[in-house]
């Protein structure tokens, strides 16, 4: 596992972690009216930055994390549990037993576990949208633009509108320079080969915690003038590298669910054995349904995450983003090299090795 900077973790520990401005004082984190406030910015720099927050929070919605499979979990045995404790208790006690109220409390529980999720994943991102939005120049707690803000004596700037502070050094594409660059391409390969994400689903944070779009991992995102730049057998390494992201969960969720059509193909013989025809055609059609997905699935791109795959890109020495080299890139105090093409920051393996 590649080293990450704390500014770019996610998961349990950061969803908990408050978010401080540059002056050490809890901030504010920004809502959807905010978002939607932006992206009604007569500005289109502002609106594309609005565009860009929501699908970078729509893009993390869609990844499972281990803490997110424990939260389901632990949501669907509340529901069940929930669900008994009022239909079976309460509900008699207070003259409502009807079999019709005990659907309508589950359905409700379902829809509370739902909400409940959603807001864990929601904040899980917060703290990265917030540096996302300083970086592309408006503020981190309410998305107002920082334009005309001065920078103070200590390097930080102050929102007008709600009093965070941000370090002036945390603007990096300020969209009153040059809005963000699409760095992804669309066409109709992409588009249509399983396992490829739409590109609004490709975002990762970089090591500064800012949300940069990154390559799906059959990397068929990556423009082609890109592509033809990196030597062909680097190209391969990469490739490689971000295929095989992810991998040791493919092969675990085919341990799990390769024993369904293998029962089925067991009970397919007993059928034909027992000259059940009928039951045994069934049980041919139900295993090759369920069957050939499940055998597919280690050949699949799922659990190649945007955020495995940005950092099984970096560990081969290339921007996540852009796929420019990093050999040559600056590094930051923390050891952070910047790419110079788009200004993403991440940790190295060039600096793992010198700790
Ligand atoms: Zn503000
Ligand atoms: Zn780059």
């Amino acid at each position: 596992m590649s080293r990450v900077h704390e500014e770019g973790k996610t998961g349990f520990a950061a969803t908990f972690r408050p978010l401080l401005d540059d002056r050490q004082r809890p901030a504010r984190r920004i809502t959807k009216n905010d978002l939607t406030r932006a992206s009604r910015s007569d500005n289109p720099g502002i609106q594309s930055i609005a565009g860009k927050l929501k699908q970078a929070i729509k893009s993390e919605q869609r990844r499972i994390t281990p803490d997110r499979i424990v939260l389901t979990v632990v949501a669907l045995f509340g529901v069940f549990i929930l669900s008994g404790v009022i239909n079976g208790l309460m509900l008699p006690v207070i003259g409502l037993g009807d079999p019709g109220i005990g659907v309508l409390v589950f359905i409700g529980l379902i829809v509370a576990a739902h909400i409940v999720i959603r807001a864990y994943v929601r904040r899980g991102t917060l703290n990265q949208l917030a540096r996302t939005a300083v970086a592309e120049g408006v503020c981190g707690s309410c998305a107002f633009p920082l334009q005309a803000v001065p920078v103070a004596d200590d390097g930080c700037m102050t929102c007008p509108e709600c009093g965070a502070s941000w370090r002036a050094d945390r603007v990096i594409e300020p969209f009153w320079e040059k809005p963000a660059a699409d760095r992804l391409r669309s066409g109709f390969w992409p588009a249509i080969t399983p396992g490829v994400l739409p590109k609004a689903n490709l975002f990762a944070p970089d090591d500064r915690g800012r949300f940069v779009q990154t390559p799906d991992s059959r990397l068929m995102r990556v423009p082609k003038d890109v592509r033809a730049g990196i030597p062909r057998d680097e190209w391969r390494r990469i490739r490689r590298s971000t295929r095989m992201s992810g991998i040791i969960w493919r092969w675990v969720l085919f341990l799990v669910l390769i024993w369904l059509p293998l029962l089925g193909a067991t009970g397919a013989v007993t059928a034909a054995q027992d000259e059940e025809f009928g039951l045994m055609w069934f049980l041919i059609v139900l295993t090759t349904t369920i069957g050939v997905p499940i055998l597919l699935i280690p050949f699949s791109a799922a659990f190649s995450t945007p955020h495995r795959t940005s950092r099984a890109i970096v560990r081969r020495g290339r921007c996540a983003c852009c796929l420019t080299s990093l050999a040559d890139a600056e590094t930051d105090r923390e050891g952070r090299a910047r790419c110079v093409t788009c200004a993403s920051a991440w940790l190295t393996s060039e600096v793992q090795q010198k700790k």
